[in-house]
């Protein structure tokens, strides 16, 4: 079978062991001459899916992308693993292209990139082009172009509704990361692929661990975040280009190679800075949002926002730049509330209501993000219309432990600023109120009540979360509508009487960041850093970035299981028989010179395929529990699982609760009789079914989450 071909590509030009989500069935769709539309996320592996059809085909696949500047980039990636492939586009001279049309008519490129609006340049000539030599297969990347719903729209891109009219025989594949449901209907559309199949991959990128710090001191915070990061490239996103400047400036003058990126500077300053950082020149930019669509840089190991998104859409692709290369990877936002405050004169539309409510209810749930108690994959995943039953526990939120103190004097503080205002504002009046603002904004006739800076002493960001926390509690009612006022409920009227006392959370996040970074730490640093070496040299000879030679994810893996021979060497995942021949002798001698000079004998386990499961980029993948479960089989207690996965002992300790509901693990092997005896009893007390929360809080610091986990899954099942 031709897919069984497709795998072989893939492991011997590839250097991949195995397919990814959708790409198998993606690929056999395309060899059976059907149409597709492919959504994965960014990183996922999309490209292989028609670059594999395009080695089985006879004749040329086509690719459509509005990235010029990738272009160059995917062909030399292309190159250096053996495939032909050029490209058509603006940056060309015309002798340059009259070669590359000379090279695609004699057959000598599989593939050929081209900007769409190059496609239809000078009138039908292109698409006469394309009839006179033999196309096999269309692709259209970030299709998501075509649609005016989606938040890149391309005007040339309708036009593509052509192919498929001229060339009713050739298979198309459409392939975007982002597309909701209206967007997909869009694609299919005005591509004119009805009988597409629709494939859609998981939009959780296990690798990225989401954190959200209160913006406050968020210069220091930063500075603390990358001088740990010295040696990794990060993206720094803020929202105007003076802030850019000066944030560029700050970190230049505490000696980090941090360079600008916006719209405002010129062109040639922009493409030295972008090339700078893909060469890992510069290892930290600061960028608007202008920078990042032309981005395909695989060992972004940090994203960071100093300022808010407008929108969860555009978060999650900016936080996805990080991380390509399926090493653990972090997205940091500084969030305040004052953000969202500041951001709705940006997203209103002037003069259209309809759009301008609907952007400044996504500012709103980006701000719920920011506030979130829980786990914020799953949040993000629900946006995306993707159910996630359990909690991440790779998030900040997942690693924090929840504390409560007696917050009943703050909550009658701040229901009692309601009740005296005639409870006809929101939260951030009551807060100004409350805090003693001297702002216009404040009516005369509230500077004179009792509670008029009663709250001074708690931050604006603090007595947001309380707030939240009390509307959560149903102290507070938040009344629907654009301009919600709070009302105080009947149990809010008892905390006022003195009746009912309040317990308000705190959060203290543990920073468990730092032991997840130990998990690769086991590798040799130092010979990386002279793969690193090797790599550059390469790169610089043939005058292609470092990444098109081998990622980050390859090089650690050399650096920890020191291959020896060109068998070994092309167990490294990304290593296919090209880069072998072309790169490995130079890497192998590297790696060999380091083991003789240091006497190291490499473990021969290590060289076995197997050691694939210890794979970074499975790490938190949908297997990240049974991995648990099978070093819990192996012997390892809990504790010494999770130092050696560099997971939170809770995160284990939810892992094996889950398999008590299949009977893999039993509830007495994680939870003491007599600590079971208590969990139920206090789960009979307290009348609460399966809320961990008030049970943990009941039972105090003797009883972990995982053992109340494991007590409830063990009630599940109903013994
Ligand atoms: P996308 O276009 O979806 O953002 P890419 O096609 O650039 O992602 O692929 C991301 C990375 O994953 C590339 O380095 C690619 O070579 C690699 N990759 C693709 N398929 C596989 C696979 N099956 N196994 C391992 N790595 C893969
Ligand atoms: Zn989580």
């Amino acid at each position: 079978m031709t897919i069984t071909l497709a795998r072989e590509i893939l492991q011997t030009r590839f250097g991949y062991e195995s397919f990814r989500m959708h790409q198998e069935p993606a690929i056999a769709s395309i060899l059976a001459g059907k149409d597709c539309l492919l959504l994965m996320p960014t990183g996922g592996g999309k490209s292989v899916c028609y670059q594999i059809p395009a080695m089985i085909f006879d004749g040329l696949t086509l690719v459509v992308s509005p990235l010029i500047a990738l272009m160059k980039d995917q062909v030399d990636a292309l190159q250096s693993n053996g495939i032909a492939a050029a490209f058509l586009n603006s940056s060309q001279s015309s002798a340059e292209q009259v070669e590359v049309f000379r090279a695609v008519r004699s057959g000598e490129v599989k593939l050929l990139y081209v900007a769409p609006e190059r496609l239809f340049q000078s009138g039908d000539r292109f698409i006469e082009f394309l009839r006179s030599i033999s196309v096999s297969l269309f692709a259209i990347d970030e299709a998501h172009c075509i649609s005016s719903w989606g938040h890149d729209f391309r005007p040339e891109y309708q036009r593509l509704a052509r192919l498929k009219k001229d060339f009713q025989q050739v298979p198309l594949i459409a392939l975007t990361a982002t597309a909701d449901a209206l967007v997909r209907q869009d694609i299919v559309r005005h591509l004119a692929i009805p009988d597409a199949e629709i494939f859609v991959s998981s939009f959780n990128r296990p690798n990225i661990r989401y954190t959200v710090e209160p913006k406050r001191d968020s210069y220091g915070r930063l500075l603390d975040f990358i001088s740990d990061r010295k040696d990794e490239s990060g993206i720094i996103y803020c929202l105007s280009r003076a802030s850019v400047e000066r944030l560029a400036d700050d970190l230049g003058a505490e000696g980090y190679a941090a360079l600008p990126y916006h719209a405002g500077l010129d062109r040639s300053a922009r493409d030295r800075n972008q090339t700078a950082f893909l060469n890992d020149d510069a290892r930290i930019i600061i960028a608007t949002i202008a920078f990042g669509m032309g981005i395909d840089k695989s060992n972004v190991r940090y994203v960071v926002h100093m300022d808010l998104p407008k929108n969860i859409e555009s978060y999650y692709q900016e936080t996805g730049r990080a991380g390509r290369d399926g090493l653990p990877s972090e997205a940091l936002l500084f969030f305040s509330w004052g953000d969202v405050a500041k951001l709705k004169g940006f997203v209103e539309v002037d003069g259209n209501a309809e759009q301008s409510s609907v952007m400044l209810r996504k500012l709103d749930q980006m701000g719920e993000f920011g506030d979130l108690r829980s786990c914020r994959r799953r949040y993000l995943l629900n946006y995306f219309d993707e159910e996630m039953p359990d909690d991440c526990g790779h998030c900040d939120n997942c690693d924090a432990e929840f504390e409560t103190f007696d917050g009943t004097v703050i909550a009658q503080k701040a229901l009692s600023a309601a009740v005296r205002t005639g409870q006809r504002f929101g939260a951030s009046y009551l807060i100004d109120l409350l805090r003693g603002s001297k702002s216009q904004k404040m009516r005369l006739e509230h500077l004179t009540l009792k509670t008029y800076g009663v709250g001074a002493d708690i931050s604006k960001d603090d007595w947001h979360v309380y707030f939240r926390d009390l509307i959560a509690q149903s102290l507070l009612k938040k009344t629907a509508g654009e301009y919600p006022t709070l009302l105080v409920t009947e149990s809010g009227n008892q905390v006022l009487r003195g009746e009912r006392s309040v317990q308000l959370y705190k959060v203290t996040h543990t920073d468990s960041s730092r032991s997840d970074r130990t998990e690769t730490a086991d590798y040799h640093k130092e010979l990386f850093e002279e793969l690193r070496q090797v790599r550059f040299r390469l790169a610089e000879s043939r005058g292609v970035p470092p990444y098109v030679i081998f990622s980050d994810a390859a090089l650690i893996e050399m650096a920890t299981v020191l291959p020896q021979t060109d068998r070994d060497f092309t167990r490294i995942s990304g290593v296919g028989a090209f880069k072998l021949k072309n790169y490995g002798p130079d890497f192998l001698a590297a790696i060999r010179a380091y083991c003789t000079t240091r006497g190291i004998t490499p473990d021969p386990v290590a060289l076995r395929p197997a050691r694939r499961q210890k794979q970074p980029s499975n790490r938190t993948g949908p297997d990240t529990h049974s991995q648990t479960l099978t070093l819990f089989r192996s012997g390892l207690s809990v504790d010494e699982i999770a130092a050696r996965r560099g997971l939170a002992v809770s995160t284990i300790e939810s892992h094996l609760a889950l398999f008590i509901a299949d009977g893999r693990v039993q509830v007495e092997e994680l939870v003491t009789p007599e600590k079971m005896a208590l969990i139920k009893n206090a789960l009979i007390d307290l009348k609460v079914e399966n809320a961990i929360g008030p049970v943990k809080q009941h039972l105090g610091d003797d009883f972990s989450y995982g053992e109340i986990k494991a007590v409830l899954a063990h009630l599940e099942l109903g013994e």
